[in-house]
């Protein structure tokens, strides 16, 4: 198909937007003509951000299937937080179906959703159609959670998608708009994505994000030196510095995402999984500062997070060749710097004769302490009863193989039975008591099972008692339908189930009216909804 130069692709621009403005070229085609000449098909869907078809619509204009997916959609954005380390995104939008993409991209299993449909800046709009004779969608605008145009200043609008909206028609921005300033914040985070959204661009692999999150953290001294977060200290930075952000509004982040408990599991390795991209945003916005830079910075060489134990191996097996060469556990000491005992318990685990303590206690009393320590004794009280000192007693007892793991298991033992008894017994006194109530009361009895003998725990609790779900929070529901519906542009044109689609309703506009008192209010005064006769 051939395109006329003025109808070429903006650098910016999104590919629906481009395939609706060559439907208004010359003499006006009929939107299934010019989807059937581009791709083949009667009708198809373009997402605004993870369109399909690319292959063809690349072949069609003859612009490179890289540059299409690479500059007009967000395909780069979600690759670079690890969305598609095997391909299949990519291969969906060069091929599938707009189904597929969302599906592969891994967006039904984030759990929150976004504004569905095409944003646009009035400002934007305006300027293009006065500058080229068009208005047109620009790709940064559609990332999900950005509600500003950093460049204007003001709100976006937004055109809702989905199956209620235009998605298989082929509209383009109106140019009668009200600007609506945006505050501060909106206007900064809209910013701080579109640079990360210029740095994806170029990024030829996934950022390594854990080892950029754990550095800056590092540096803000949110890691401890055992390499553990702290993450109570950084879940009051952050609630303070999103402070008076608004959560929950239609074309910006969802409400859910203000809890912040999407952090943990981001950021600790064991639960780790790859996650939506815009929390991503949310938390380096505040992490980095409004510095996306950051997320461009190379490793270094130094590991952040190995741990110790490999530098403790290399000076335990330095001991044991000094050991072994013959030398004195003086020399030992000034030359490593480890302590005497240490040395020590090199040697006798390795069964290197060492002349310390042997003339000071007979063989046959290393003995009885040993058998006094597998029993269970407390070092202490061996000490006492032997007449040796306390170190003689935890020197044997450390140099012994086997006989660490051996007096730990019989401690665990010995808590699992105590912790049996205490919950028996107050099962005998509390009959009604449910599970948590047990759990709440003897919090250390219940996880020593817990860790210890699931199997034992669940026969002394009461039997599992059904879920109930909390109930919901009307007032607040109420609320945030009202502030939705009040930011839905064009209002009046849309049904009431377009309505309650745009702002994830869920069907309560309809189902459950009456329990939203302001919502009801607002939709008659907006014409959607009759006064029931009295
Ligand atoms: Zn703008």
């Amino acid at each position: 198909m051939k395109v006329p130069v003025r109808h070429k692709i903006q650098s910016d621009e999104t590919l629906l937007s481009w395939v609706a403005r060559l439907s208004r070229t010359g003499a006006p085609l009929r939107e299934n003509d010019i989807i059937n000449d581009l791709l083949g098909r009667r009708r198809a869907r373009l997402h605004p951000y993870l369109p399909s078809y690319i292959s063809k619509l690349a072949s069609a204009i003859h612009i490179s299937e890289w540059e299409l997916l690479n500059n007009h959609t967000l395909y780069q954005f979600f690759r670079f937080f690890g969305l598609d380390t095997l391909g299949t995104l990519r291969d969906s939008m060069l091929s599938g179906d707009a189904t597929n993409t969302v599906i592969f991209a891994g967006l039904p299993h984030t759990k929150i959703s976004f504004f569905d449909g095409h944003k646009y800046c009035p400002i934007c709009v305006r300027l293009g159609r006065y500058e080229y004779g068009f208005g047109y969608f620009k790709i940064h605008h559609q990332i999900p959670g950005v509600e500003a145009c950093s460049e204007h200043g003001c709100e976006l609008v937004g055109l809702m998608g989905g199956n209620l909206g235009y998605d298989r028609h082929l509209v383009l921005p109106s140019c009668n708009d009200r600007m609506i300033l945006a505050t501060t914040k909106q206007i900064e985070f809209a910013d701080f994505a579109n640079k990360i959204w210029q740095i994806t661009q170029h990024a030829e692999e996934p950022v390594d994000y854990h080892w950029v999150y754990r550095s800056v953290l590092s540096s803000r001294g949110f890691i401890t030196q055992e390499h553990h977060l702290r993450l109570a200290p950084m879940l009051q930075e952050m609630n303070a510095y999103y402070e008076g952000y608004s959560f929950g509004r239609t074309l910006g982040l969802p409400i859910s995402l203000q809890s912040f408990e999407f952090i943990g599991p981001l950021l600790r390795n064991k639960t780790h999984y790859p996650c939506h991209p815009t929390k991503h945003l949310l938390f380096a916005f505040w992490l980095f500062d409004g510095d996306a830079s950051l997320y461009a910075s190379k490793p270094s060489v130094e590991p952040l997070e190995e741990p110790q134990i490999k530098t403790n191996l290399e000076q335990t097996a330095h001991v044991l060749s000094l050991l072994k060469e013959g030398m004195s556990m003086n020399q030992i000491e000034t030359v490593t710097g480890k302590s005497r005992s240490y040395i020590r318990r090199v040697a006798e685990l390795n069964h290197i004769p060492h002349q310390s303590h042997a003339t000071k206690y007979p063989q046959g009393l290393r003995q009885l302490v040993v058998l006094r320590a597998k029993l269970g004794q407390h070092r202490q009280k061996i000490a006492d009863l032997l007449g040796v000192g306390l170190g003689y007693v935890e020197q044997i007892i450390s140099s012994t193989k086997g006989l660490v793991p051996w007096r730990k298991a019989l401690r665990v033992e010995e808590r699992v039975y105590l912790a049996t008894e205490v919950l028996k017994r107050t099962r005998e006194q509390h009959p009604d008591w449910l599970r948590k109530d047990i759990k709440a009361a003897y919090s250390v009895e219940f996880f020593c099972l817990y860790h210890h003998d699931r199997a034992l725990l669940e026969l002394l609790l009461p039997p599992k008692t059904k879920p109930v779900p909390p109930g919901k929070d009307w007032g607040k529901e109420d609320a945030r339908l009202v502030s939705s519906i009040q930011a839905l542009a064009q209002v009046e044109t849309l049904s009431l189930s377009q309505i309650d689609h745009a702002i994830t309703g869920h069907g309560l506009l309809r189902k459950s009216i009456d329990k939203l008192p302001m919502t009801r209010n607002l939709l008659i005064k907006l014409g959607k909804f009759k006064l029931k006769a009295e």
